[in-house]
């Protein structure tokens, strides 16, 4: 297949799976450049789709030519010079595609930024938000009355711009006339240059700017820490919108990926106004809301996953909700492709090799390589006998899974015939005991990890 038609087989498979607004912004208005063997060039109209893709969808583009194009691509993303004067930069992410359409960059300074899927509906509460989202809730009741400044810190993925954007989609819901503004910690910043470059000659800040922030009646900046350790001119600005506006007891809502004393690189002066407010963290969630949290997402998709089979992905993926997500896209996207059924040992398959972190081995290839080995059957393998000659193969098999492809116990297990993932644990265990003291086994598993082609030193 040459460059030019997986790509189209690539686009083709990924625009089921994403939503139209993502493939329409990035994926759509990007090409195919210079391929070789191992490398797949994609040219972007801009920076900014180019650092969006590179970032957030790396993986699944890899994965996605590697397995329709049968290889394994290094993937460069490039710029189109001649498209970078258009500023497509400027284009706030989430525009509605009719708004973006008609939008040209004056009328779109006015609007507020928010992502229409980020709402209290959609947002699952559990024990890990409750009090971030009790305070959120509470605040559009009643903006800038009650918890200001609210300053809400989680880790990544862990649902800051959700809970972050839904309190402003809810008060322009009760009160469209209220001035809403969004914006991330960075574009902050990068309004900001660009207003001082506008005014350099005349000695101001250009008005737009302030008139955007300084008249926001519900001010809601994410990412704070991104102004952390900034130029002066930035934290001073930030420090006088946020003065003024609380002056005026408008709302301010600010997210943060750690508490406000770790912000140690921004200004005191800045720090004490957030303490003054009211402060809350989300945690991790556990494992019934992670499940809460991907039913909630599966019927968004509307994709045909069993309970059981969302619950397992649930229970494996803990990281956090975007790798969560994530994960969940992955598999129903590898399984599209294969024309298969998402169920559980699918899903253990393709987790294997997405959880980061870990050699990327593929798991039936080790299976088959142990199998052939020690000349026995596949289903004998997986199947529930304990003789001596099964045993130790598949022991083997926990042990290569565990550590070369990541595969986390319980997926394991139910790779390997649906054994307890205890099995799995003492399984890989004992080898990896025993592997010290028996060459002979030691020489066996060097000899399976190099048809495996890993490295044996
Ligand atoms: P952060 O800004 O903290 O890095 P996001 O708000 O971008 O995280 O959340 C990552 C993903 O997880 C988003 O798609 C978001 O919708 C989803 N998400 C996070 N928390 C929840 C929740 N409580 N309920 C439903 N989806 C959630
Ligand atoms: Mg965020």
């Amino acid at each position: 297949m040459n460059p030019s038609d997986l790509y189209k087989a690539a686009l083709g498979e990924l625009q089921t799976v994403l939503t139209e607004l993502i493939y329409k912004a990035y994926f759509y208005p990007t090409k195919v450049g210079d391929c070789s063997e191992s490398t797949f060039e994609i040219v972007c109209p801009s920076n900014h789709v180019k650092d969006y893709l590179n970032k957030k969808f790396y993986g699944l583009l890899k994965n996605t030519l590697d397995r329709i194009g049968n290889g394994n691509y290094q993937i460069i993303f490039k710029v189109d010079e001649q498209k970078v004067e258009t500023k497509t930069d400027d284009l706030p992410l989430f525009v509605p595609a009719k708004i973006k359409e008609s939008a040209s960059r004056e009328n779109l300074d006015e609007y507020n930024n928010l992502s229409q899927k980020y709402t209290f509906e959609t947002f699952i509460v559990g024990p890990s938000n409750r009090l971030a989202h009790a305070i959120a809730t509470a605040i559009t009741e009643n903006p800038g009355k009650v918890y200001n400044p609210f300053f809400l810190h989680a880790g990544v993925g862990l649902g800051k711009t959700h809970l972050i954007q839904a309190i402003g989609n809810h008060i322009l819901k009760s009160a469209p006339k209220t001035k809403v503004v969004y914006a991330t910690a960075e574009s902050f910043m990068n309004e900001l240059i660009e207003a001082i470059q506008e005014g350099r000659n005349k000695n101001y800040i250009a008005n737009k700017f302030r008139n955007k922030f300084r008249k926001a009646d519900v001010l809601l900046i994410d990412d704070i820490q991104f102004i952390a350790g900034r130029g002066e001119a930035t934290q001073e600005e930030f420090f006088h919108t946020f003065n003024a506006l609380y002056m005026a007891q408008k709302q301010i809502v600010l997210t943060s990926d750690r508490p406000p004393k770790e912000l140690s690189r921004l200004d005191v002066r800045i720090t004490s106004r957030f303490s003054s407010g009211v402060v809350a963290d989300m945690q991790k969630p556990d494992v019934e809301t992670r499940s809460a949290i991907l039913r909630e997402k599966r019927n968004q998709m509307r994709a045909e996953v069993e309970n059981d089979v969302v619950d397992y992905i649930a229970q494996i993926v803990e990281t956090n909700i975007r790798e969560l997500e994530g994960a969940f896209l992955q598999i129903i996207t590898q399984a599209k492709a294969e024309g298969l059924a998402v169920t559980k040992e699918y899903s253990a398959k393709v987790l294997g090799q997405v959880i980061p972190g870990k050699i990327n081995v593929n798991i039936n290839e080790v299976l088959k390589a142990v199998c052939n080995y020690y000349s026995i059957k596949m289903t004998d393998l997986k199947g529930p006998k304990r003789l001596k000659e099964y045993v130790l193969p598949r022991q083997v098999s926990m042990f290569l899974l565990k550590k070369y492809s990541g595969t986390p116990f319980m997926a394991i297990g139910d790779l390997l015939g649906g054994r307890d993932h205890t099995t799995i644990m003492h399984g890989s265990e004992k080898i990896e005991k025993e592997i010290n003291a028996d060459t002979r086994l030691r020489q066996d598993i060097v000899n399976i990890k190099r048809t495996l082609n890993i490295n044996v030193d």
